[in-house]
């Protein structure tokens, strides 16, 4: 008999053992892949001797390994997890921004349009153009018709055109923007679609549905879920150009090493549930966090001396979207007329708020018992991060608040204690 088409928690656990049956000694937990380099099949087992001369072009497959910056047994469990969970081919970086900087490399824009987000990427961006024509425009100028070269490869992929690159939800503040929207445009002029959906992994937002190219995650965040890990996702649809990113993965040397892809496929096993109880903890302290704002309603057995905006000033969750800017204290606001839930299940569990007391926003992270005073986000244990601490960009006044797996109640309680503590600092 055959199974309905597995849901989504299920396939974390048992995409990358569909022949199980098949294999003595087939571990259930993944071993950790440590060996650069594997023995050559002798001759006479003619199959395996011959695949092992003959390298298949990328790790979906394979189980004949030659050397670890091609293909090894954990990182290929792990993209089988990945692809099954991003419904698209799916490869692993190093970090984060090596996978940005392998898109780049990808498509060799000579013009990028973006703003705003995670301050790396534009470190990265600024690696890319050294030394070449790159022209960087904002995400809503007019978009050029730029002359493309095609690629030799088969890939299919064209380069030295637009890439628009958008960060959605966006960093550190949690407002979405409309994909659909940027592909529209990005498309209209013969340009690709980049979006670095970090801040909404998987089950809450499905980028390619509204139309995005390549998808990129910082599994760092939230697929690694611990903080202890460092590690990027890059996901295509079309298989000929995966293997365009693997054979630059390959040449550029820029896999995670056989521990970190232990941990990532570890920590995948449970991501559907993680993800699931963080967005909820996160909407509902997003919830009561804007009830201490001027606009807000407090239910009534709040301290007064942190309603009414006396702490809180303002907060950005997509779940307040869509939203005119008019408060915002830094006069505008992004995704303006846009429903973020035409696009995303749930809000992202991390996101920002402005505090009325620069002192206080300096100080909060230190106030908090649960809460820990430190950058990154998407780990099961809370953070609260002054966030011009490592964004000197930043408005001084906004902290950030990575939500993770704790009891809601203590959360909020925690919060709590601490704006009493810091109500008075002016
Ligand atoms: C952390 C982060 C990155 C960079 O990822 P690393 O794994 O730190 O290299 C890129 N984009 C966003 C939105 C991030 O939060």
């Amino acid at each position: 008999m055959t199974l309905p088409t597995a849901g989504f928690q299920t396939r974390l656990l048992h995409a990358d053992h569909p022949d199980a049956q098949r294999e003595p000694n087939y571990p259930l937990a993944p071993s950790m892949s440590l060996s650069t380099t594997f023995h050559v099949p002798h001759p006479d087992f003619k199959e395996e001797h011959e695949a092992y001369l003959n390298p298949p072009e990328n790790s979906q497959d394979t189980k004949i390994h030659v050397y670890s910056r091609y293909t090894h047994d954990t990182m290929a469990r792990t993209e089988q997890v990945l692809t099954s969970l991003l419904g698209a081919n799916a490869l692993t970086y190093s970090s984060g921004l090596n996978a940005i900087i392998s898109v780049l490399n990808h498509y060799a824009p000579s013009v990028i349009a973006i703003r705003n987000g995670y301050q790396g990427t534009h470190a990265s961006i600024e690696l890319y153009t050294r030394g070449r024509d790159v022209r960087i425009i904002d995400l809503d100028d007019e978009y050029p018709k730029v002359e493309t070269t095609p690629t030799t490869d088969g890939s299919g992929v064209k380069i030295g055109g637009l890439l628009v690159w958008l960060e959605t939800p966006l960093n550190p503040t949690g407002e979405a923007r409309d994909i659909a929207h940027y592909a529209k445009r990005a498309h209209e002029v013969g340009g690709y679609l980049g979006v670095d959906s970090t801040f909404a992994p998987p089950p809450l937002q499905d980028p390619f549905k509204q139309g995005a190219d390549i998808v990129m995650h910082s599994a760092t965040k939230y697929m690694g879920g611990h903080s202890d890990l460092l590690a990027g996702v890059v996901a295509v649809k079309d298989v000929k150009e995966f293997n365009r990113l693997w054979h630059d993965r390959t040449y550029l040397g820029t896999r995670p090493g056989g521990l970190e892809l232990y941990l990532l496929l570890r920590s995948l096993r449970t991501l559907g549930i993680r993800v699931a109880r963080q967005s909820e903890n996160a909407e509902k302290l997003a919830k009561w966090l804007h009830s201490l704002t001027e606009e807000g309603e407090p239910s009534p057995e709040t301290p007064q001396e942190i309603t009414g905006g006396r702490v809180v000033r303002y907060v950005w969750h997509t779940t307040l979207q869509p939203r005119d800017g008019k408060n915002d204290p830094r006069g505008y606001c992004e995704g303006k007329d846009f429903d973020p839930s035409s696009q995303m299940t749930g809000g992202p569990p991390t996101f920002s708020f402005w505090l009325r007391s620069e002192a206080a926003a300096r100080i909060l992270g230190q106030k908090t018992t649960y809460f820990q005073a430190a950058t990154s986000l998407g780990g099961v244990e809370s953070l609260l991060e002054h966030r011009w601490a490592s964004n000197r960009t930043e408005n001084p006044h906004v902290c950030r608040i990575s939500t993770g797996i704790e009891d809601f109640e203590d959360l909020r309680a925690d919060l709590q204690q601490a704006f009493v503590n810091v109500a008075s600092l002016s």
